[in-house]
């Protein structure tokens, strides 16, 4: 794995057709969503609970890295670098070619992304997003300008532009500089495209986006401190897992149908009302196919090779990304907050991709909940 913070090559310029055209952009703000408070967060969370695997990976690169440590770290904050706009490129870059791959229209579709460090966030593919957002004067991206405002409580989500929606995350310098181990570029690339992949839920999908943030209200109400309840959890994770490594896809259907019965039956124990079962399947639908996307975007990236400039992916799972795996299969109950939905949310995604490989195409991102198709896919129990 390699990353030249400055590639002697200059990113392609590439833009997506139709970026942005035609959109209003009325005064931005962002949304006064609880759960935007909690981004911040959750990233950092849901990537310390990987810290195994990161310091194992780490000390495995840190040779690698201390090599290619970026070379200007009194960067200025007040403008783009050609560190975040090499890696910015690539993200769109990977979109362009990848995106249909990891969800049907993807690829095209128009999503501006904001970076942000302490001092400002910077907003690129928008045309005249008003007040408060600047122009970077004397500075462009990919040929085009882009925008700056103060940040104040930056959010590593989905962030509202006027009628529309942005993927906004740190840039990778401010997010090394937050957190006690270096972030990989591949990685920041693959978690950049999941904040974009909110982003297309929010502008495809405005009132399931809004319904799924408004569950986090019943959080408290959710059972996490209940052993019996994080045991039930812990046996869910384990057979999805089984259902992913499979060998068959007869073999997968069992642990998919054995996933459902202990989940109905923890729910009955637990006397569930509509509420949480909502809680459950609208977290699994936000995070949980967010995080699909961004392990098919590091998977997908890695077996096309020649579309990555900057980046080296190797084949297979980073450990940060299969340490995923092993938080799913053993930990899940242990999750908190949202975490385990990411995990719970992926994985039946994966297994509808095994199982029904038209999933997507068919499905109306609206309407998805992801258990009930794998209940049609599976149908009931055989007796024989
Ligand atoms: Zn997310």
């Amino acid at each position: 794995m390699r990353f030249r913070p400055n590639p002697p090559l200059a990113p392609r310029p590439f833009v997506p057709k139709g970026w942005n055209r035609g959109r209003k952009r009325p005064n931005l703000k962002i949304e006064p969503f609880p759960s935007l408070r909690m981004t911040k967060r959750r990233w950092i969370l849901s990537i310390m609970l990987a810290i195994p695997a990161v310091i194992f990976h780490h000390l495995l690169m840190a040779q690698n890295l201390s090599q290619t440590a970026s070379p200007n770290p009194v960067q200025s904050l007040s403008a783009l670098t050609a560190t975040d706009k090499a890696e910015l490129a690539e993200a769109l870059q990977l979109k362009k070619v990848i995106g249909d791959q990891v969800w049907p229209g993807f690829s095209g579709a128009d999503i501006p992304i904001i970076l942000y460090n302490d001092r400002h966030e910077f907003l690129v593919g928008a045309e005249n997003p008003g007040d408060p957002w600047e122009v970077v004067e004397g500075d462009d991206f990919l040929g085009r300008r882009y925008y700056r405002r103060a940040a104040k409580d930056p959010q590593a989500f989905a962030v509202s532009i006027g009628a529309h929606w942005a993927g906004s995350m740190g840039t990778l310098d401010w997010m090394n500089g937050k957190s006690p181990f270096k972030l990989s570029p591949d990685f920041y690339l693959a978690l950049i495209l999941h904040e974009v992949l909110h982003a297309y839920q929010a502008d495809l999908a405005p009132a399931r986006f809004a319904k799924a943030l408004a569950v986090y209200k019943f959080e408290s109400r959710y059972p996490y401190k209940d052993k019996e309840f994080a045991d039930a959890w812990n046996s869910e994770g384990t057979a999805l897992s089984e259902a992913l490594r499979a060998a068959d896809d007869a073999a997968a259907r069992r642990s998919v149908r054995k996933f459902l019965q202990i989940r109905d039956a923890r729910r009955e124990r637990a006397t569930f009302g509509p509420d949480l079962v909502a809680y459950e399947s609208e977290l699994e639908w936000l995070e949980g196919l967010a995080k699909f996307a961004e392990i098919r975007f590091y998977e997908s990236a890695a077996l096309c090779a020649g579309e990555a400039r900057i980046v080296s992916y190797r084949p297979g799972l980073p450990p940060y990304i299969g340490w995923d795996f092993v938080r799913l299969e053993k930990q899940l109950g242990r999750q908190q907050g949202d975490l385990r939905f990411y995990l719970s949310g992926m994985a039946q995604a994966r297994l509808l991709d095994r199982l029904s490989p038209a999933w997507k195409a068919e499905a109306n991102l609206e309407k998805i909940d992801l258990e009930d198709l794998l209940r049609r896919v599976v149908g009931p129990e055989k007796k024989n």
